[in-house]
């Protein structure tokens, strides 16, 4: 048996006359940037966060870097952020001209550890850079209660986590601006790239629809700026899965829970948290191996056996070669937990069309790994 790691083919089949009509109308309108359907589609993703606006930009990266830009956050500031995500969420802070300030992560949730930010913060901190990593919020309450206390703004990264909820907070309701990312594999993913700055600030949300459309909000007037649209046809996309988000995240729950239950007793390998009380909408289900010595070996076995597994991510942000590339950056303590994320990730395939064979193999492929491994640890006392 195969089983891959996406399922994108598979569920443009189960909706595939939604997102045709809506294609089809793009197409008939002859409005194909700046259009109706982009209109419709960001009005929908504002009500869906229960937020004022959302700003369709080119990309996940570009949301960052231009809610940055938005919020004046330029050479000579700080952005704490933690080094095991996603390489875009630090390099949306260079792009910006900005420090890159990386703090440890928190060992259960792999979010950055709020205890480790406060001894991070100079006067030049301008901005705490949270990332709903793999699908799960970081702790907001206690970021929240930091940047009132030093005076910073708060952007969530949301690139993983659209539909996610957190311990007694919504996302969005905590921070100056939530970027998200609409490239195919993101939770709610286009046919190729998008991105969305979602925020209830209208500062924002005006200097990012001006910088997106090379400086300009009025016909023929510009002020400097650049050029980052969502096209109407990714809109119609994803105006089209915007209404399936919700029951497509709890079948990602409910393969993350059939995962957790049949892997609950393998020794050598540590599951996915999930916060108490909080909504994981898992875009990655991740294990750890107990020791980074074993963890291309299950890597190799589960490819080896048709398991497309991959690891996010590898290679930390600070451990990737030429960091940081005379780029600003900074790292005030150590980072024994992201390193330990990076040593040890194996992310199992995760998405709304798994079937429960495909969910059980990989289970029953994982457990045969682990089993080998306590007999062979066993045999070597
Ligand atoms: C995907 C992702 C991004 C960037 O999104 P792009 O659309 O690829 O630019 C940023 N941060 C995180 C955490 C991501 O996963």
């Amino acid at each position: 048996m195969k089983v891959p790691f996406y399922g994108h083919v598979k569920q443009y089949h189960n909706i595939k006359s939604e997102i045709d009509a809506n294609i089809h109308e793009v197409l008939e309108s002859g409005q194909y940037v700046m259009g109706p359907m982009l209109k419709r589609f960001e009005q929908e993703l504002a009500a869906y966060h229960g937020m004022k606006y959302a700003v369709g930009v080119g990309n996940g990266t570009d949301a960052l870097w231009l809610t940055f830009m938005a919020l004046g956050i330029g050479p000579g500031d700080e952005c704490i952020t933690h080094p095991n995500t996603f390489f875009a969420t630090a390099e949306a802070i260079w792009i910006a001209d900005a420090t890159a300030v990386f703090v440890d992560s928190d060992p259960k949730t792999n979010c950055i550890d709020p205890a480790r930010i406060e001894a991070a913060i100079t006067p030049r901190t301008k901005a705490l850079v949270p990332v709903h990593l793999y699908g799960q919020c970081a702790d907001m309450k206690a970021i929240r209660k930091i940047a009132d206390k030093h005076k910073l703004v708060v952007i969530e990264d949301n690139a993983q986590a659209i539909g996610a909820r957190g311990d007694g907070f919504k996302i969005g309701e905590l921070s100056d601006a939530v970027c998200t990312s609409f490239i195919t594999q993101k939770n709610l993913g286009t046919f190729g790239d998008g991105g969305a700055v979602i925020t209830n600030n209208d500062k924002i949300d005006g200097v990012i629809r001006k910088l997106r459309n090379h400086g300009s909000d009025k016909r023929s007037c510009h002020s400097m700026g650049y050029n980052s649209r969502l096209d109407d046809i990714h809109a119609g996309v994803l105006s089209a899965k915007l209404k399936h988000i919700d029951e497509w995240n709890d079948l990602r729950r409910t393969w993350s829970a059939r995962y957790s239950a049949g892997l609950e007793n393998a020794r050598n390998l540590t599951l996915p948290y999930e916060v108490p009380g909080s909504r994981h909408v898992f875009h990655l289900y991740v294990v750890e191996t107990k020791h980074p010595e074993h963890r291309d070996a299950l890597l190799d076995f589960l490819n080896h056996d048709g398991i497309d597994a991959k690891c996010h991510y590898p290679i930390a942000i600070h451990q990737q070669e030429g960091y940081p590339w005379g780029k600003q950056a900074r790292i005030p303590g150590p980072l024994h937990n992201s390193d330990r994320n990076a040593a040890c990730c194996v992310s199992l395939p995760m998405f709304p069309e798994l079937t429960e064979k495909e969910v059980d193999f990989v289970i029953e492929k994982t457990l045969a790994w682990d089993k080998s491994l306590g007999e062979a640890l066993k045999a070597v006392g």
